[in-house]
Formats: C-alpha cells, sequence, structure tokens
C-alpha cells in the first residue's frame, strides 16, 4: 500500500478542519529501531526501541506537526507563516511553506542555532531573522506579531501542530501492537510530550493498546519544570530545547503525572556520552537535544530509581546528528595524514 504522508494515513483520527488541503513531504512512519547492543550496556533485561524522529524529511519530528498546520494555513487563505525557534522548527516551516508556496519568516535567537539548521532554513527560502535575546523573547514576539497581523503562527501553541505530532504515538502502537510500558523523550517548550500523551489517550480510547508511563527529560540548565519556575538564560549544549519558558509547560506536567512518569533533569555531560554511546554503540546518529531521554532513562536506572526489568522502553530520538555537526568535530583529534602508499597504511592499521 502506498503512503502518502500521515495527514492521509491517520485522516480519520486527526481533528482539522475541512479547509484543510493537504501539504506532505511524506513525513512519519519513520522507524522503530532496537537498540539491543544499549539495553545491554545499560544492564539489560529489558526490550529498547528508538523512535528515529531524525529520519523525517527536514531530519526532526517538528514535520509531523508542520504538516498539519501548514496543510490548515493553506487552505484557510494564508499566504504567511512565522515561528520562533531554536532551529528545527525552523527548517521544517520554511520546507513546507515552500512546498505550499507560502512566505515563511523565522525568529531565531541570536547565536545559538546549530548550522545544520539555519542552513535549512535558508535553503528552503525563509527569511531568517535573529533576536536578540532567548527563545522565549522570540516566541513572544511572534505571538504578538500575529495578534496584530494576518499572519499565521506555526510554533507548537498552534493546535494542529498537536494534531501532526500525535501521529508518532500512533505508529509505535501499530508496530508493536500495543503501547510501551515506558516512553522517554526531550522536553523544551513541552509540544511534543503534550501530542504524544494525546496520541497514547487516543488510541487507548479506539483500540485498547495501553498507555505508557512518561519520563520527559530536560537539560539541567533548561529545567523549568524540574525546578518549579521560569528560567530567565536558559543555557545547555542540547539548543534545541534551551527553553526557559515552556508554552505548554503545564500540559507537560500533567502528561507525567496523569501517566505515573516524572520530569527529571539530566547534565550536559550525561547527554553528550549518551549522544556518543548511541552513535557508536548502534549507528544512531542524534543531535544532543535528540539523546536526552535517553540520558534521562540511563540516569534513573543507574540511580535505582527505575526497575525496566522485563520492560518494554521506547525513547524517541527527536533530530538528526547532521543538523549539528560542530558539536562532535568541534573536539575532535585530526584524522591522522599518510602518503598513499601500502607499507604506511599497513603500518597504520596493523601497528
Ligand atoms: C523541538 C525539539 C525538541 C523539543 O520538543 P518540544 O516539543 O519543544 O518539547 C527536542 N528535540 C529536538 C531535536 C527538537 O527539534
Amino acid at each position: 500500500m502506498s503512503y502518502n504522508g500521515l495527514l492521509s494515513h491517520y485522516q480519520s483520527l486527526l481533528d482539522l478542519p475541512s479547509h484543510t488541503r493537504p501539504v506532505s513531504l511524506l513525513e512519519g512512519n519513520t522507524p522503530l529501531i532496537k537498540a539491543d547492543n544499549l539495553s545491554r550496556h545499560l544492564g539489560g533485561g529489558f526490550e529498547l526501541f528508538i523512535k528515529y524522529e531524525g529520519l523525517n524529511p527536514t531530519g526532526s519530528f517538528k514535520d509531523r506537526g508542520m504538516t498539519a498546520a501548514v496543510s490548515e494555513a493553506l487552505g484557510r487563505g494564508a499566504t504567511t507563516v512565522i515561528c520562533a525557534s531554536t532551529g528545527n522548527t525552523a527548517a521544517s516551516a520554511a520546507a513546507y511553506a515552500a512546498r505550499a508556496g507560502l512566505k515563511s519568516i523565522v525568529l531565531i535567537p541570536q547565536g545559538k542555532v546549530a548550522v545544520g539548521k539555519l542552513a535549512g532554513a535558508v535553503a528552503y527560502g525563509a527569511q531568517v531573522i535573529q533576536i536578540d535575546g532567548s527563545f522565549d523573547d522570540a516566541l513572544s514576539m511572534v505571538v504578538q506579531i500575529t495578534d496584530k497581523h494576518p499572519i499565521c503562527l506555526v510554533n507548537s501553541i498552534n493546535p494542529y501542530r498537536i494534531e501532526g505530532q500525535k501521529t508518532a504515538a500512533f505508529e509505535i502502537c501499530d508496530v508493536l501492537g500495543n503501547a510501551p510500558d515506558w516512553l522517554c523523550l526531550p522536553v523544551g517548550n513541552a509540544g511534543n510530550i503534550t501530542a504524544y500523551w494525546a496520541g497514547f489517550k487516543q488510541y487507548h480510547e479506539i483500540k485498547s493498546t495501553g498507555l505508557p508511563q512518561i519520563l520527559g527529560v530536560q537539560a539541567a540548565g533548561a529545567a523549568p519544570l524540574v525546578l518549579g519556575h521560569p528560567v530567565e538564560k536558559p543555557e545547555t549544549v542540547a539548543t534545541a530545547i534551551r527553553i526557559g519558558k515552556p508554552a505548554r509547560g503545564e500540559q507537560a506536567l500533567q502528561a507525567a503525572e496523569e501517566s505515573k512518569g516524572r520530569i527529571i533533569a539530566v547534565s550536559d555531560d550525561e547527554i553528550l556520552s549518551m549522544q556518543k554511546l548511541l552513535a557508536t554503540l548502534e549507528g544512531i546518529w542524534v543531535e544532543p537535544a535528540s539523546a536526552t531521554g535517553l540520558a534521562g532513562l540511563t540516569h534513573e536506572i543507574e540511580s535505582g530509581k527505575l526497575k525496566m526489568s522485563g520492560k518494554r522502553v521506547v525513547a524517541v530520538c527527536t533530530g538528526h546528528g547532521m543538523k549539528d555537526p560542530e558539536i562532535i568535530t568541534k573536539d575532535m583529534a585530526k584524522p591522522i595524514i599518510v602518503q598513499p602508499k601500502l607499507e604506511v597504511l599497513e603500518d597504520v592499521i596493523l601497528g
């Protein structure tokens, strides 16, 4: 059966207005990869799967929400979309707007956007504006401007973003046959955790697929939901979740509570070691933010707070490693240079 993108695949389950005109890049339908090496490394005895969202068309899960938001905007007659972004939303909005023939404007916090994301937004033809401030400042600006002008906001406060993003939960249940015991994922502006929980609840109502416990994970330097108050100057190497005032923070806390899960924080070191571990043990390279859910899982297992024995766990890896190559190349040892002679090469390889 041919796959025509997630709006078409899950049409009957998505609450989108009838004026919606589908704009798709065949997003979604991403692989759920069993990660036995990593599971063994963490003590074993449980099943671990990676929902590899970096394989979406623009390299992050944002495409799930963007196909819905841009399709609705186009059908409504919008001509311009705008978003604030730490990078991935910008690239995604720009790509879907391009395909729909709409203009896109993206506001990014100055100097804190990974090169692969900025390059995407530029390549897809967005008007890119840097704000001399944080992501939270940029979000406040786009809310104000869309209140005043007929420009469509496509951040995850747009409800159609959540409709599109909940399809990831449907896909997981479709592959596994039911919901996993635990789902772990990074939490930034908290749209994705909100969408997953909505998706699992909806699927459970119609298909009795059960509900996972949700482990939401923030970076320690940007952990408003763990601290219980906004963070004025969020700092973390995981730039995609460098957010101090999550727009859907209340819903994230509710998802954690209703699912009998929790929201925790991990250090940048834990995030970077997990990024490396996942790449070297499983061949899955994700950007730092995307390793945060797994870093949190590891933290809970190693500190004895979670027993995973016999459980089935899904870790959502939200974006591709190629989005942020500098995080790897900036400290790497330069590859050695040898003369193009067999004896020299043998010497280097065989010692
Ligand atoms: C947007 C993003 C997140 C955070 O998702 P929220 O919905 O803002 O919580 C995590 N990882 C990556 C790679 C992202 O692009």
